[in-house]
This record gives C-alpha cells, sequence and structure tokens, in this order.
C-alpha cells in the first residue's frame, strides 16, 4: 500500500550528454501522476517510454531552464490537439512561470497562447521555504544557487507517505541539506566529476557533503559526458532514462 514509483523518462543535462533526454521525471502514486521538470525533449521522452501525457495532474518546475521547463509548449499543445486532454493540469514552479511560458509559446507557435486550451491550465508560484498543497502533493521549495531568470528551487515532494526530493541544478548550497533529509529517494544533479564550475554540482564537492545528506537513497542525474564515463567506477548510483524506482 502506499506505494510511488519514480521513473527517469530524461536523465541528461542540456546538451544531450549521453544522448540522453532533458530533465524528466516522472512519479506515479494510487493518488497522482506528475512530473518534476519537463525539459525540452519531454513530450518525445513520455512517448518513447509509454507515458500517456493526458493522464499527468500536475507538473512542477524546479527552475525556468529550457532543459527543465522548455518541453511545456510541446506539452500543452499535443494536450490541445493530439491527446484530447479534459482534466486539468497544474504547473507550479518558480514565479513568474506564467509569463516565461507563455513568452516560449509565443515564439515557438505565434498565436498559440491565445488559442482556447480545451481544459483548465493552472499556474502555482511556489514560495521558497513555504509548504504548499498542489493537488495531492505537499512540495517545499529551497533556494538554491543557480541563475535562470527567476528563482531557482531544489523541491522536497511529500507524496502519500513517501518523500521524493531534487536538487534541481545548483551548485553545493546547504539548503540541499533540508531538502534530503529523510527522502526515501534524493535525485541530485551531478553534472561534473571534479570541482571548477559554478552554479552546478560535481562528484568531489558531493562526495565532501554526502554524510550530510541524510537521505535513505541517493541517485546522480543531469551528468555530462565525462561525468557520464566515469559514473561506472564510483561509488553512486546514476540515473538512466527508462530507470524505475519503487518507493
Ligand atoms: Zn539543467
Ligand atoms: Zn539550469
Amino acid at each position: 500500500m502506499g506505494e510511488v514509483s519514480v521513473r527517469f523518462l530524461g536523465s541528461g543535462d542540456a546538451f544531450g550528454s549521453g544522448g540522453r533526454f532533458q530533465t524528466c521525471i516522472y512519479v506515479r502514486s494510487e493518488g497522482t501522476r506528475f512530473l518534476i521538470d519537463c525539459g525540452a525533449s519531454s513530450l518525445v521522452a513520455m512517448k518513447r517510454f509509454g507515458v500517456d501525457p493526458s493522464l499527468i495532474d500536475t507538473i512542477l518546475l524546479t527552475h525556468l531552464h529550457g532543459d527543465h521547463f522548455g518541453g511545456l509548449p510541446f506539452f500543452i499543445l499535443d494536450a490541445r490537439y493530439v491527446s484530447g486532454r479534459e482534466k486539468p493540469l497544474v504547473v507550479a514552479g518558480p514565479p513568474g512561470l506564467e509569463t516565461r511560458i507563455n513568452e516560449a509559446m509565443e515564439v515557438l507557435y505565434p498565436g498559440s497562447v491565445r488559442e482556447e486550451p480545451g481544459f483548465v491550465l493552472e499556474f502555482v508560484e511556489l514560495t521558497e521555504g513555504e509548504v504548499a498543497r498542489v493537488g495531492a502533493l505537499a512540495v517545499t521549495p529551497y533556494g538554491v544557487v543557480h541563475p535562470s531568470g527567476a528563482p531557482s528551487y531544489a523541491l522536497r515532494v511529500e507524496c502519500g507517505e513517501k518523500v521524493v526530493a531534487y536538487s534541481g541544478d545548483t551548485e553545493w548550497t546547504d539548503a540541499l541539506i533540508p531538502t534530503a533529509r529523510g527522502a526515501d529517494l534524493f535525485i541530485c544533479e551531478c553534472n561534473f566529476f571534479e570541482k571548477g564550475v559554478p552554479n552546478h554540482l560535481d562528484y568531489q564537492t558531493l562526495t565532501d557533503h554526502r554524510e550530510e545528506l541524510e537521505c535513505r537513497r541517493l541517485v546522480l542525474t543531469h551528468m555530462s559526458d565525462e561525468m557520464l564515463r566515469r559514473i561506472e567506477n564510483l561509488d553512486a548510483e546514476g540515473a538512466e532514462d527508462g530507470k524505475s524506482f519503487v518507493l
């Protein structure tokens, strides 16, 4: 009872490293189905892995970079014209998300924002440090270090009795400690192996802080080609497109 499954539909970075899809994490419980992030390639990834977009209740966004939210215009157009979506869709993320998503739609498909969606589309702005009830979920955003034109968050998501947490993109910040504490699964970006690149995490820094992350299971994602080459030989678990976890 109360089982939650987590599947990576996209575990890649912005640059298609390893031929992976951009960030898209599909979570399913008895009560709801939702995505955490919806990178530009996510509609393709959903169809590749047999996930019906019209059954998704909620999309949670960590930050407003294209490899994390750029799939929204395609998702919304698919809902209007292909999947025949009827149920409401809630998109929750950093302040300003509605404007950024509408701007992205207008650039990619001029006139598309003014068209009737045919379903209720609701945007919810998440405030740093405040628990938000989003459908069946309790979502806590923690501010992280990653400039994206709006606040960037790590998200801690309570789904029934399980907790899924995700760093989003960030360099090390102590905000990751409460994000991960007690989580059944903590998904953490690990873009690089060696220290030195700002605004992202690397394996060496993560190793320095590993004991502060009091999660039940840690999975690394958003890896560059260099990090992907090394992951097999490291004492760490890496995400892969299509890989599932049952919590
Ligand atoms: Zn990213
Ligand atoms: Zn980013």
